[in-house]
């Protein structure tokens, strides 16, 4: 059966990626060799790291002035990494959700954290809308995506310091404004590869600033200084998120993704607020495009095992909610066919129609 795969991440990879992955797993170019047993400094693995890099700032449209890094440590370490390398005297902070959370615990290490606005209070259902970015914080951290709990910052924050963003669940989703940031990272496995590197875009002239003596390892100017390559870099993941890039610009690039992206999400959130049982749990103006959350209305709540196996049987992957939020969670990254959604819509229907009268 086909397997419609919804998981949060790592999650779905387009098919031909993974196909030219496979192949130079067995034979990278016809060198007779594994991507996986060559040396990240010959010239077969430095051409792979060069066009993912400009293939990334492609497709991405990144400006001059700025570097694309590809570390392993997944996006926890740059939980660590940012404040270590930028917090001096105070840092600014938008608390949104579990990453958020994890990303404030660990800059607290380095120094004072200003919550500037939290949507704790509601299970993080929303995006707070009102709240002032100290203009004297040393920079302003958000979760753009909040995988866990379905909400979405769709808009470019203006902030008089430095923007930090934790993209890694909407990278390469849509369009949007990259000179308005600082930082920009995420771990590859949810748009972009398989889990095992993270990407990292930095405006260099943010850095140098604070005084401590920072490891080699985490600090982002040797980094830059080396390609990445100041240690082994995760090559065989940089070598899938370079054939994920190239899909993404055969298909039309950044613009082209959000449009088919919003119509997936439309289709998946129509047919949630037209259901009798089903409803979502993010505010309608926060939800995200990616992670689509959803429960059963309260009155028909003992459905909810029961669906997920009716779900599964029918090839749905994955749509167990997180437990924080309990439920569903679809997660419809750039690779999940509308075909997919569409299946999932049509278990959605066919379990209310059949199973709850
Ligand atoms: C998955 C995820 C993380 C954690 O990524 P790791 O690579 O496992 O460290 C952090 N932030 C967000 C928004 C995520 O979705």
């Amino acid at each position: 059966m086909k397997k419609h795969n919804f998981s949060a991440g790592p999650s779905i990879l387009a098919n031909e990626v993974i196909a030219s992955t496979a192949e130079a797993v067995l034979d990278l170019n016809g060198t007779g060799l594994s991507v996986m047993e060559i040396s990240h400094r010959g010239k077969d693995f430095q051409a792979v790291m060069d066009e993912a890099v400009a293939l990334f700032k492609e497709v991405l449209g990144v400006p001059d002035g700025y570097e694309v890094l590809f570390l392993g440590g997944g996006a926890s370490m740059q939980f660590c990494m940012v404040p270590y390398n930028l917090l001096k005297k105070k840092a600014a902070y938008l608390e949104t959700g579990s990453w958020a959370k994890k990303a404030i615990k660990e800059a607290k290490l380095f120094g004072p954290v200003d919550i500037v606005a939290s949507s704790a209070d509601k299970n993080f259902s929303y995006i707070p809308d009102s709240y002032e970015i100290p203009d004297d914080a040393d920079y302003f951290h958000v979760t753009t995506n909040n995988t866990i709990f379905g909400t979405e910052i769709l808009e470019d924050i203006d902030s008089p310091v430095p923007l930090v963003a934790d993209m890694s669940s909407d990278i390469f989703s849509r369009p949007f404004d990259v000179s308005k940031y600082g930082i920009i990272y995420g771990g590859a496995q949810k748009n972009l590869g398989p889990a095992g590197v993270a990407f990292v875009v930095i405006r260099k002239d943010i850095l140098g600033k604070v005084e401590r003596n920072i490891p080699s390892m985490l600090d982002y100017r040797v980094h830059i200084e080396n390609g990445s390559m100041f240690n082994t870099p995760p090559c065989l993941p940089i070598f899938t998120v370079r054939e994920t890039l190239k899909w993404l610009k055969k298909i039309g690039g950044v613009s082209r993704m959000q449009e088919i992206n919003t119509g997936k999400a439309g289709l998946l959130y129509d047919a949630i607020d037209n259901s009798r049982i089903f409803m979502g749990t993010a505010e309608k103006k926060s939800r995200s495009v990616m992670n689509v959350c959803f429960v059963m209305k309260e009155e028909y709540k003992d459905f909810e095992a029961d669906f997920l196996s009716f779900a599964q049987e029918r090839g749905m992957v994955g749509v167990k909610g997180h437990r924080s939020v309990g439920g569903f969670r679809a997660s419809i990254y750039n690779a999940m066919p509308v075909e997919s959604v569409q299946a999932l819509i049509d278990v959605m229907k066919e379990f209310e129609e059949t199973k709850v009268k």
